[in-house]
Formats: structure tokens, sequence, C-alpha cells
């Protein structure tokens, strides 16, 4: 039986036992959630945001709450990110269930992946640079969402002029791809129209997030992503990917980013300050702000916690 199907008995006249297809991620499948933090850097206000809605809503469910570090990218990698950002999570109160992943240690699985959408056919090498896909896309008039160029699959059918590739891209279908998202409700894309066949394999050879993410979230038996609306975008491509690879997409739900006074989402890039984990509570409580929530009244990281998942149970209907 597939995840997300219901073993339904009937009991009919002819007790013939019946098995009835039910919509995906019915309250049956034991929630399972992630929070999968790139190690370019320590925690900063904005990524605690997106640990902390993540972590509440596993609790709020009773579910597991995983973790992985995304070390795929590894020229982005810092030096003892990853351990510095489990010293954070710790000391901040938040308990991650089972092992944790490094998807550095993973490439095996990313390449038995790869493989298997290389036999049906599906990846294809392409030579285009940055510049010229830039050039392509404006060509033929295609601005594309959020100031992504899309590529326009001038390699689709071979690379002309004996040029090598430097990355692989996959062939995403042309259609329109609806989710519907718990925070911000239903979105729809064309992949193939507003982003283009995407890359899987990049140009230094490594895996491409986008692959990855994917691979690692059916490996975990991820049934829910909560994490930052930057990720929105992806994600119907993201679900696409999973649906070619036969794997049933978890369900969504992306919050708010946390910007910085220009505007600009908070990031290592953009100088976030690492979080300050000998005020715990006080940097709880900033992110709680974050997501909109009002000061609870605690004081101590425990308090803060029991009181936090209550309010996101009521907040979001969970029984
Ligand atoms: N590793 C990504 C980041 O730190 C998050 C990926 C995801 O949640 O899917 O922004």
């Amino acid at each position: 039986m597939q995840p997300g199907q219901l073993l339904v008995i009937l009991t009919l006249s002819t007790s013939v036992p019946l098995i009835l297809p039910t919509p995906s991620h019915t309250t049956c499948a034991p929630y399972t959630g992630r929070f999968a933090p790139s190690p370019s850097g320590p925690l900063h206000d904005g990524s605690l945001v997106a640990a902390m809605a993540s972590f509440l809503d596993a609790r709020a469910h009773h579910g597991r709450w995983l973790l992985r570090i995304e070390d795929i990218d590894t020229p982005r990698v810092a030096r003892d990110a990853d351990r510095i950002i489990l010293s954070q999570l710790r000391q901040l109160g938040m308990r991650w269930d089972g092992d944790i992943i490094w998807q550095s240690q993973r490439l095996s699985r990313y390449a038995d992946i790869y493989q298997q959408l290389d036999r049906q056919g599906l990846i294809y090498g392409c030579a285009c640079t940055r510049h010229e896909i830039a050039s392509n896309a404006e060509q033929a008039g295609l601005a594309g969402e959020d100031g992504e160029r899309p590529y326009v699959g001038t390699c689709r059918a071979g690379i002309a002029g004996g040029r090598s590739p430097r990355a692989w891209r996959v062939r995403m279908p042309d259609e329109a791809y609806s989710f519907t998202d718990r925070w911000v409700g239903e979105r729809t894309q064309n992949v193939a129209q507003a982003v283009g066949d995407m890359i899987v394999k990049r140009a230094d050879g490594l895996f491409a997030y986008q692959l990855v993410v994917v691979v690692d979230d059916h490996d975990q038996q991820v049934t829910d992503i909560v994490r930052g609306q930057d990720l929105l975008s992806s994600t119907a491509r993201q679900h696409q990917l999973a649906r070619m690879l036969g794997f049933t997409p978890p369900r969504m739900m992306h919050i708010p980013l946390v910007l910085d006074g220009e505007g600009r989402k908070l990031s290592k890039q953009n100088h976030a300050q690492a979080i300050d984990v000998h005020n715990p509570v006080k940097s709880l409580q900033r992110a709680w702000a974050a997501l909109g929530f009002d000061v609870l009244p605690v004081n101590t990281v425990n308090d803060f916690w029991d009181a936090a998942v209550a309010a996101w149970r009521q907040r979001f209907n969970i029984g």
C-alpha cells in the first residue's frame, strides 16, 4: 500500500474488503517534519524562525522533528557551522528526533536517483552559460518569476557546435501544477514555462539542491515541510520532481521571512548576527513575534515551548 492510502474495510453484504484511496496526508499518517539548515554559518534570527515554526508544527502534531544538515553545496559550507547550529538548537531547548543526516554522506544515493532519471530518458547535458540563458530568455520575451530567467530548452535536442556540457538538466512536464500551502493558500505554477528544465547536476559536478532535497524528504519519510517563503517558488518544481520519481509530495507551509532594515531577507550574506543563546527566552520571543504572535508570559525555555505549542495548536486548529 502506498503512503497516503488508507485501508478502509467496509462491511458490505458481499463481505468484499474495499481499498479506497484517500487524499494524501490525512491526519492518519504519522507526522514527520524536519529542519534542514545549510551550514553556511550559525543560526540567525531568520533561520531560527524556520527552525521554530517547523519544530512547533511537529510538536503540535505529536510528530517527529528531524534534523538534516544541507551541506551538499560544499563551497558554501562554513567550517564548524553544523556543530554550532546543533549547539544553538540544544541551548534553545529544541531536541530533534532520530539520527541527523548530512547530505555530504549521501552522494551515492543521489547518484542512484540521478541514474534512475537518466534511464527514464529525462536527463540531458546543457552547454549554456548564465549569460546565454539570460539572453535567450530575453529574446523569447520571458521574464520568469521572482527575477529568475527561465531556461528556454536550448540544449534539449542536443548540444550544438560540439561544445561540452556544463550542467545536466531534467525535462520538466509542460503542465500547471497546483498545491495548497497551509500559510499562503493555493499556488499554481507551470514549471516548464516559469523555470524551464532544471539543473540536477551542476557544472562543478555537485548534485543540485533541488534534486537532493526531494530525495532526502522522501527517504526520511517527511510528511510536512515548514520553511521560509524564499522557497515557495521552489515547491512546484520539487513536487514535480518527486512525482517523476514516484514519491508522494509532502504537505507544505511557507512562513514569512524575517527582513532586515532594508527589506532584504536576513542571511549570512547580509551579515545577519548569530542568535544570542545566552538569553534564550529573549531570542525565542523575538522569533515568536516574527511569526506574528504576542509575547508569551513565560521566563524559562521549557515554559516557552509549552505555551508556544499550545498557541500553535489553537492557531492552526490542530486537534
Ligand atoms: N537548506 C535550506 C536553507 O537553509 C532549506 C531547505 C528546505 O527547507 O527545503 O535555506
